[in-house]
């Protein structure tokens, strides 16, 4: 790469520091590579760090420890079954899935071999269990809870959950129960328990998402990940015909952060670009989303104007619920988050 003109260079450069940005991180330093991380916002960890962090997993090691039944044959029959017929689903064309197929329980090794502690959910049935291929017990990995004090400093920059209990999602919908079940009310006794003896012991859980971005982030810095926030890209720089870095803006000028193998752009969605939605998805409103305010699709704009291939952008996935009045979300999403959880 033709270093002139950077101000810095690195091997390789992440936009935005959610899921995938910290895996691949992670990965490029294990081989070696010198990577940075450029997050927009003031926190760290995008929409996965608020999401359930619920990661659908065909064949991997906790199945396996479990003596849980399946196989690359089995899983590929059940995405055949429900996403085989798309003709407008390149993201999930035939390669594209076998190489999920082949690379997701590798990667969940990975993170493993990274320090990063997973487990399976018990029980957490395929969407579509009854087709082809679907499991009952199903293929669901999570993180284990996490200690956020251990973050030290950066504690205070990871992204919250809506979760805020010190209880896994599988336990919190147990948790749900308390006043029908005593199954439930023992739970709320463990879960209370849990929380009273971190308060202290100088503990702060946090869960789902929230714990696998912290575990995740926790890994990286120790990997020497160069994790940057309120580095919002602003564009990017082309050489030759091809991206070769990134510039933000710092100090009132233009910052340009040079890759010399490769830029990947990992920055979420357009939930809260109401100009986007009306374009894509005509009806829908920014203010029904619970994914973090960074999502403003800017750097999709900025791809398609270099002439990036793109697809399904008029499609969306999301849950229904029921907004009272004046609980809109306020840009951060908690609250709708709270209220559909
Ligand atoms: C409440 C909720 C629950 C969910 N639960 C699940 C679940 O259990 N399982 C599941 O599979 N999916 C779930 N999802 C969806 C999932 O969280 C997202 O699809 C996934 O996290 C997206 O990851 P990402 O790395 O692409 O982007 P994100 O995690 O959103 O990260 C993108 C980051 O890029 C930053 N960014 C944006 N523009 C720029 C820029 N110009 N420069 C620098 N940085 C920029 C943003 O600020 C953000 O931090 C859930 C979503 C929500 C909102």
């Amino acid at each position: 790469m033709d270093e002139a003109g950077m101000d810095e260079v690195f091997d390789f450069v992440v936009v935005g520091s959610g899921g995938g940005s910290m895996c691949a991180g992670l990965f490029m330093r294990s081989v070696g590579k010198s990577v940075v991380i450029l997050e927009k916002t003031e926190l760290v960890g995008g929409s996965t760090a608020r999401s359930g962090g619920v990661m659908w997993i065909p064949n991997n090691r906790f199945m396996a420890e479990h003596g849980v039944e399946d196989s690359f044959e089995k899983a590929s029959a059940y995405l055949d079954a429900t996403s085989g017929q798309s003709v407008d689903a390149p993201c999930a064309s035939p390669e594209r899935r076998r190489a999920y197929l082949t690379e997701a329980p590798r990667m969940v090794d990975f993170l493993v071999a990274q320090g990063v502690r997973l487990r399976r959910i018990k029980s957490w049935p395929d969407y579509y269990d009854e087709r082809p291929g679907g499991s009952v017990p199903g293929r669901t990995v999570v993180a284990e809870l996490f200690n956020l004090n251990e973050l030290g400093a950066w504690a205070r920059r990871l992204r919250p959950n809506f979760l805020q209990l010190p209880a896994t999602l599988d336990e919190s919908f147990v948790l749900g129960t308390f006043k029908q079940s005593w199954i439930g009310k023992a739970m709320l006794a463990k879960v209370g328990l849990r929380g009273l003896l971190a308060r202290l012991t100088g503990k702060h859980w946090v869960t789902a998402g929230a714990a696998l971005q912290g575990r995740m982030l926790q890994a990286a810095l120790k990997a020497g990940v160069d994790i940057r926030l309120n580095s919002g890209v602003a564009r990017f720089v082309v050489k030759n015909g091809a991206v070769a870095g990134a510039a933000i803006v710092r100090d009132e000028r233009e910052h340009r952060i040079g890759a010399r193998l490769g830029v990947l752009v990992n920055a979420g969605g357009f939930a809260h670009n109401q100009v986007m939605l009306d374009k894509y998805i005509p009806g829908a409103s920014a203010k029904w989303t619970a994914s973090n305010p960074g999502d403003m699709g800017e750097m999709l704009e900025a791809l398609i104007n270099l002439g990036a291939a793109t697809a399904q952008l008029e499609e969306m996935v999301g849950n229904q619920m029921a907004i009272p009045p004046g609980r809109e979300s306020q840009g951060d999403g908690v609250e709708l988050a709270n209220i559909g959880g």
